[in-house]
């Protein structure tokens, strides 16, 4: 069985006629101990499916129509809200973006991460337990920081905080929602590089949410590509970085800027991604799509197996097979 399991997930905001349904027949399964990235660009519905995950979006705005998130087998959409607060951390643990807005300025970080072992292990709320926790996270000094304030500390130091917290539950589950993207790039590869031996050390499984293909490489098993709301691939990751199949995760790996390639422009996708409730017919990636045919617009693509785990939303992915198949070296 797997840790997490979502089936068919659909979530709409406002109701009526005014509903936008920004997450629309999303289905994942992430094994324990395994790391799975959803990729997409912002506005892609990856931190909405994200943060269903233990029921956090406000509701309402948001409303679960349809579908269902299991977590050891149990469905949080029908969990009562003590049920909820036991899995919140208990089984589940986020990083956010922005270390900085998440930290209380006021307290010194000893405290806050204090505080987290005090919620979720009240017999672990001690002096030692958090510096362990930052040693874990690779805080230089730990003794002497337990009493700094958040803003005595770099951006990447705060995100470690945040991480440090997290773990202070001890979760079977890490949901870490674009933990670089404020960070400068030298720092981003250090979290990404913390987080993957943090997983490995601990066992437990990691879902990282993120805009950028580029850092998916060393640390995924499985990686879903989301756009308007949907997933449009899905699979192996060396298979969808090696090989993608639909148009838009090969736009996603063109336009990922690599040190050894001599080009003067990266790719860009041209266009931005529909809002909820103003999705375009047809394929919702036809009006950015290269390949677009007249088709496109008019018969909304199904998710086709390719293989066994693999998946791909678009009806030209055979072509892509064989165009592949022909690049290859003989
Ligand atoms: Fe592009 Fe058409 Fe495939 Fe959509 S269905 S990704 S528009 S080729």
């Amino acid at each position: 069985m797997p840790l997490l399991e979502i089936k068919n997930l659909q979530i709409e905001f406002g109701s009526g006629a005014r509903a936008a349904r920004a997450v629309d027949g999303v289905s994942l399964s992430l094994e324990a101990g395994k790391t799975l990235c959803l990729v997409g660009e912002s506005g892609s519905g990856k931190s909405v499916t994200a943060l269903s995950i233990a029921r956090l979006l406000p509701s309402p705005p948001a409303r679960y129509v349809g579908g269902e998130i299991r977590l050891e087998g149990r469905d949080v959409l029908k969990m009562s809200s003590r049920e909820l607060r036991g899995i919140r951390g208990g089984i589940v643990s986020y990083v956010f973006q922005e270390p900085g807005a998440s930290l209380n300025p006021v307290f010194r970080i000893g405290a806050q991460i204090k505080e987290s072992l005090g919620y979720h292990r009240p017999s672990a709320a001690t002096d030692a337990e958090v510096l362990r926790l930052l040693k874990l996270v690779g805080i230089p000094a730990p003794e002497s920081r337990l009493r700094n304030y958040p803003h005595e500390l770099s951006g990447g130091m705060q995100q470690r905080v945040m991480i440090a917290m997290a773990l202070a539950s001890q979760p079977k589950l890490l949901v870490a929602d674009e933990p670089t993207t404020a960070l400068d790039v030298t720092i981003q590869a250090q979290i990404i590089e913390l987080l993957a031996d943090l997983r490995q050390q601990l066992g437990m499984a990691l879902l990282l949410i993120t805009h950028n293909l580029g850092i998916v490489g060393d640390l995924a098993d499985d990686v879903a590509v989301m756009y308007a709301g949907q997933i449009v691939e899905q699979g192996p990751a060396r298979e969808i970085l090696q090989r993608p199949l639909h148009p838009y995760s090969q736009a996603l790996i063109q336009s990922v800027p690599r040190l050894e390639a001599d080009v003067e422009r990266l790719t860009a996708i041209p266009g931005t991604v529909p809002l909820p409730g103003s999705f375009p017919t047809g394929c919702r990636f036809h009006p950015r799509c290269s390949r677009a045919q007249a088709s496109c617009s008019a018969q909304p693509p199904e998710l086709d197996s390719v293989q066994t785990g693999r998946r791909v939303r678009c009806p030209l992915w055979k072509a892509s097979v064989a165009t592949q198949a022909d690049s290859q070296p003989a």
